[in-house]
């Protein structure tokens, strides 16, 4: 089985401009159109079967529509997550909404929020996410729409790590995107776990086995970041390592399952 624990579906209406646009901020070619029937049909391709859908919250006001959207795709091959936006009034009870639906947690991205990682309303959420069993999957290191920002890092993130010590973290980018000696250096070994996007573009094959062999295979979760990549060059990129069995299958699937409850 192979599950992708990293897909962005936008609302069939708006689908295509938001493509339009994140891609012309990143400088990207879509791999999907970004719809649900396209990404399904897309997985169909790729021969993946179930997608964690990641949304954010970019607007304190819409978070509700943005999370009552992802409950809608809800269905047995796709598993959303929520959003919350820090610095939203209601951001705590969101986090409580979220939970009270049985979604497993929220994804943050500090560039497209705009906020701080260790700003006090900030660690609220991550109190509150804690408090209610939520995971919180983080846009982590640099991002193509933003360079040279950096404000998922890897020291920030280990504070996090240190202040919520039962928050289960998920930090894309096999760490933290263009950030990997830092990865090794800080976040190898701590309880966060990294999925693997964008890592067949930009890391070298033996950083990639440095990280993951340190880090541990129970760690890392498969994850495309679908419209901007596809899960079949994450595959091939995976499949290329020829990884034991046992590590191989924890990664494209069994952690998946453990970590979201699929
Ligand atoms: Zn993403």
């Amino acid at each position: 089985m192979l599950i992708d624990s990293h897909v962005h579906i936008f609302p069939e209406q708006i689908a295509a401009v938001a493509i339009n646009r994140i891609c012309l901020q990143g400088g990207s070619i879509p791999y999907a159109d970004g719809t649900a029937d396209g990404t399904l049909k897309k997985m169909d391709e790729w021969g993946v079967d179930k997608a964690v859908v990641l949304n954010i919250a970019t607007n304190p006001q819409k978070q509700r529509k943005i999370n009552d959207a992802a409950l809608r795709l809800r269905s047995d091959r796709l598993l959303p997550l929520g959003s919350v936006h820090p610095y939203a009034e209601d951001a705590l009870s969101e986090v409580d909404y979220v939970a009270g639906k049985n979604m497993v947690g929220i994804k943050l991205h500090a560039e497209y929020q705009g906020f701080d990682l260790l700003e006090e309303k900030a660690q609220a959420v991550y109190q509150r996410c804690q408090e209610k069993g939520l995971l919180i999957y983080f846009h982590s290191g640099g991002d193509l729409a933003y360079p040279g920002s950096f404000r998922t890092s890897t020291e920030r993130v280990l504070e996090i790590l240190h202040n919520f010590p039962k928050l289960q973290l998920i930090l894309a980018h096999l760490g933290a995107f263009r950030m990997w000696d830092e990865v090794y250096r800080d976040l190898c070994g701590t309880s966060a776990c990294f999925d693997i996007s964008f890592a067949h573009s930009y890391v070298k094959g033996s950083l990639f086995l440095k990280i993951l062999n340190k880090h541990g295979s129970e760690k890392i979760l498969f994850g495309s970041d679908c419209p901007w990549q596809s899960a079949k060059d994450t595959y091939d990129y995976l499949k290329s390592f020829n990884l034991p069995q046992e590590d191989f299958e924890l990664i494209c699937s069994g952690n998946a399952k453990r970590i979201f409850g699929i």
